[in-house]
C-alpha cells in the first residue's frame, strides 16, 4: 500500500489523481491533500478519503473545517503546504499550479520522498535545484505531464547516452489553425476552448499561446538532461502519440494512447509496475485511421521560441519566463490584457532581466517576485 499526499487535489490533475486512488483501494491510500479555495470540493474529498492532514490556502477556511472534522489536522497557506508535503507518506503528487509548488517539493525531496510531478512551473523556475537535491537525497522524480511520461516510458531500460533526440508532440491548442493576425482579438472564452484536453484554465491558456510546450521543453531538459539542440517539437493534432525518443541507431520509440491524463498519473503512482484500467477507453488505431504531423512554426508560435531562448540562456532566465507568464496569463484571464500581449509581456520581462547563473533558492524567489511586479507595471 502506497501512502499518497496530493497537492492541488481540487484541480484538474488533482481530481483525476483521486479517480486513480479510488480505482485502486488496495494499492493506494490518500493520507493528505491540499486545496486552494474550493471548499465544496475539499469537503467532498475529506468525506470520501478521510485524510490525516489537509492544507487550504486561507486561515479562516482551515478554522472552519477544523470545527467540522475533528480528527484531521488542518494547516493553511504556504507554510501549511510545506507541512502537508512533508507529512509521513511514500509519494508526493505535486499538482498545484505555478511556482508556489517549488518549496514544498524541495522540502519533500529532503526526506527522500518519491515526487510525482505535474507542477511543471516548479521544474522551469528552479529545475537545477530540484534535480541536484533529488540526487543528493536519493528521491525519485517521476513525470506526470503526458509528454514526459511518454519520454520516460520510451527511455525505460535504455541507456540515456544512446538516445540522441527527444521529440515532444504538441496538439497546437485552441488556436492552432489561426494565423497571427487572427489572434489579435480572440477572447478568454475562445482561448479556454481546448480541442483535445480538458484542463485547468492556466494551462489551457498556456496551450493556446504554445508556451505550455515551451515550459515542457525546459521540463524535458531538466528531467532528462538533453541539450536544447536535441529537443524538437512536432505538431500532432490528434494527441495520440504523446512523445518520442530517437536513438543513435535511428530507431524511434513512441508512447501512444487516447488523450487521458489518468494514464500518466497512474503510471507515476504505480511505477515501476503497471496496473489495469478496466474502465478506460482503449486505443483503436483502425478507428482513428489517420495521424497528422506538421513541423513547428516558430514565427507563428513566438512564445515557444522565447522558451527555447530562456532555456538556452539558463540561470534565472527560466524563472523570469515562468513568472512573467504566470502574471500575464492571470492578467489575460482577468481581461486586463489581450491574448498577444501575454507573449509581448514575457519578451519585455526577459529583455529587462540580467541573468544570474546557478541561482540559489533565495535568488530564484527574488527573481520570481521582481518579475511579477515588472509585468504588473507594464499595464501602467
Ligand atoms: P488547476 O487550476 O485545475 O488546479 C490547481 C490546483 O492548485 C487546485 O487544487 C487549486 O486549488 C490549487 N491552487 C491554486 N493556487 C494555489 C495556491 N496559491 N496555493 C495552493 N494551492 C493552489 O490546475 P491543473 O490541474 O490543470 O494543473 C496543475 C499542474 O499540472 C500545472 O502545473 C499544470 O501545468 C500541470 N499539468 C496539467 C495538466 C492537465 O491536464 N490539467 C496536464 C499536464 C500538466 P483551488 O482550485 O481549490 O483553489
Ligand atoms: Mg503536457
Amino acid at each position: 500500500m502506497k501512502k499518497i499526499i496530493l497537492l492541488g487535489a481540487t484541480g484538474s490533475i488533482g481530481i483525476q489523481t483521486a479517480d486513480i486512488i479510488r480505482e485502486h483501494p488496495e494499492e493506494f491510500s490518500l493520507v493528505g491533500l491540499s486545496a486552494g479555495k474550493n471548499m465544496e470540493k475539499t469537503r467532498e474529498l475529506i468525506q470520501e478519503f478521510q485524510p490525516e492532514i489537509v492544507c487550504v490556502q486561507l486561515a479562516e477556511d482551515a478554522q472552519q473545517l477544523q470545527k467540522e472534522f475533528k480528527g484531521i489536522l488542518f494547516v493553511h497557506g504556504n507554510r501549511g503546504l510545506i507541512d502537508a508535503s512533508t507529512y509521513e507518506a511514500d509519494v508526493l503528487v505535486n499538482a498545484v499550479i505555478g511556482s508556489v509548488g517549488l518549496e514544498p517539493t524541495l522540502e519533500a525531496i529532503k526526506l527522500g520522498r518519491t515526487i510525482a510531478i505535474a507542477n511543471k512551473e516548479t521544474l522551469v523556475t528552479a529545475g537545477h535545484l530540484v534535480m541536484q537535491s533529488a540526487k543528493k537525497y536519493g528521491a525519485d522524480i517521476l513525470p506526470v505531464d503526458s509528454e514526459h511520461s511518454a519520454l520516460f516510458q520510451a527511455l525505460n531500460g535504455e541507456k540515456l547516452e544512446q538516445a540522441s533526440r527527444l521529440i515532444l508532440t504538441a496538439s497546437g491548442g485552441s488556436f492552432r489553425d489561426k494565423t497571427r493576425d487572427e489572434l489579435a482579438d480572440v477572447t478568454v472564452e475562445d482561448a479556454l476552448n481546448h480541442p483535445n484536453w480538458s484542463m485547468g484554465s492556466k494551462i489551457t491558456i498556456d496551450s493556446a499561446t504554445m508556451l505550455n510546450k515551451g515550459l515542457e521543453v525546459i521540463e524535458a531538459h531538466v528531467l532528462f538532461d538533453f541539450a536544447y539542440d536535441d529537443i524538437d517539437v512536432l505538431l500532432h493534432r490528434e494527441s495520440i502519440i504523446h512523445s518520442l525518443v530517437e536513438f543513435q541507431d535511428t530507431s524511434v520509440m513512441a508512447q501512444l494512447g487516447t488523450p487521458d491524463m489518468r494514464v500518466p498519473i497512474q503510471y507515476a503512482l504505480s511505477y515501476p509496475d503497471r496496473l489495469p484500467r478496466p474502465t478506460a477507453k482503449r486505443l483503436d488505431l483502425a478507428e482513428i485511421a489517420q495521424l497528422n504531423f506538421r513541423a513547428m512554426d516558430y514565427e507563428r508560435f513566438r512564445a515557444l521560441k522565447l522558451a527555447f531562448d530562456a532555456g538556452r540562456e539558463g540561470g534565472t532566465m527560466t524563472t523570469v519566463l515562468n513568472a512573467a507568464n504566470e502574471q500575464a496569463v492571470a492578467m489575460f484571464l482577468n481581461r486586463q490584457i489581450g491574448f498577444l500581449q501575454i507573449e509581448e509581456f514575457i519578451e519585455r520581462a526577459m529583455l529587462a532581466h540580467q541573468t544570474i547563473a546557478s541561482p540559489d533558492l533565495e535568488t530564484i524567489l527574488a527573481a520570481d517576485s521582481e518579475t511579477r511586479k515588472t509585468v504588473e507595471n507594464m499595464l501602467k
